[in-house]
């Protein structure tokens, strides 16, 4: 079966031609699965009886099952994702005043196998597609009552955004476009591990959404300790990439920065951090480390936090530490992990194998 979500409005209407139907049931159809949150064909009350027959005949409208749904009291809710080849995901909705916003998963794990993160524990399985990008947000969205909507996006999911840009770019079109879901696309920001060459391309896309990066380290040294992929990779080469990315679209740049605790944390290393930073409009968001089970790091003490922030801002460095939110249901910022389905076994109960 095909995944509707999978087709863009062109696709759509090109599948209408071929059976004979008029190119404004593509509206028509794309309301009811992007506005209308229905469940089934049978719910698309204005499509003719025989095209919703055809529609059931060659589509799914999902091509996923929440297998579990974790609530936490801070109003952030994970939802576990079971794929149609089993492969698990994890989704998140962070509820903040006004601010609904889902993190999106782009890849099931990852390979950039950064050491304090849950997501690549495992590596990378596959790309997620367009339509499995959107259909987490029609997921989440469904847990919001009626009168609300998703009004921010962030891809700090599982995976590296920039390694599948052919899923993500084209979901993030129907996400923040008025006949999507609606979401402005100054409301989205693509986290990336810092690829230059995809920066790049998506500053001479002009793409309108937030960039921020991830940087973790104020040298080469310790950043290739952190973040492996880097070992190809300059410092040097990202920031370059990143004035390219501010230069041409002219929104300034997040650099996040895990805090862990006697690694990263030091004053001389605010110190190089905002040596590094000097001279560019750059916004700095420090994430205390989120403890991820097996793995050997702590999280500073608050007195190390502020202490980084104070040296960063008495040098002139924007600086924000991010709330921590969802850790409790494994839900924070590095703890999204690639779980491995429950085998069934032949008695038919499942048993529990969380990676
Ligand atoms: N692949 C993207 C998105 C990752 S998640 C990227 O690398 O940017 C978003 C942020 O959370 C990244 O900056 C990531 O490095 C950070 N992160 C990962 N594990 C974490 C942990 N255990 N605690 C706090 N932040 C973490």
């Amino acid at each position: 079966m095909l995944h509707l979500l999978d087709y863009c409005e062109a696709q759509l209407i090109e599948w209408l031609a071929e059976h004979q139907w008029p190119t404004f049931r593509a509206k028509q159809i794309r309301r009811w699965l992007l506005n209308s949150r229905v469940q089934s064909f049978d719910e698309m009350s204005n499509l003719p009886l025989k095209l919703r027959e055809q529609l059931k005949e060659e589509f799914v409208i999902w091509s996923m099952k929440v297998v579990k749904q974790h609530g936490v009291a801070d109003g952030t809710e994970k939802l576990v994702l079971q794929l149609a080849d089993e492969h698990r995901i994890e989704c998140v909705l962070i509820r903040e005043r006004e601010r609904r916003t889902i993190c999106i998963s782009t890849q099931v794990g990852c390979a950039m196998g950064c050491v304090f993160c849950a997501s690549g524990i495992d590596g990378v399985v596959r790309n997620l597609t367009m339509g499995e990008i959107l259909e987490q947000m029609l997921l989440v969205e469904r847990l919001l009552p009626a009168e609300e909507r998703l009004n921010h996006i962030v891809v700090m999911g599982m995976g590296e955004p920039l390694a599948n840009l052919k899923g993500l770019l084209p979901a993030l079109v129907e996400a923040s476009s008025p006949q999507g879901l609606g979401i402005g696309a100054r409301k989205i920001t693509i986290s990336t591990v810092g690829l230059p060459d995809g920066i790049r391309k998506l500053a001479d896309a002009q793409i309108p959404y937030h960039l921020a990066v991830s940087l973790h380290a104020p040298d080469e040294e310790l950043r290739q300790k952190l973040v492996p992929v880097s070992r190809k990779i300059s410092l040097a080469s990202i920031l370059e990439a990143a004035d390219h990315f501010f230069d041409v679209t002219h929104r300034r740049v997040t650099y996040e920065y895990v805090m862990l605790a006697n690694c990263n944390d030091q004053p001389p290393q605010a110190r190089q951090l905002s040596e590094l930073l000097a001279g560019r409009n750059a916004w700095v968001n420090l994430i205390p480390f989120n403890p991820v089970d097996g793995l050997p790091y702590c999280t500073p003490a608050d007195l190390v936090v502020n202490r980084f922030v104070q040296v960063l801002e008495s040098s002139g460095v924007q600086v924000q530490v991010r709330k921590r939110k969802g850790d409790k249901i494994s839900a924070a910022c590095g703890q999204l992990r690639r779980i491995r389905p429950e085998p069934v076994s032949l008695s038919g109960t499942s048993a529990t194998t969380h990676g």
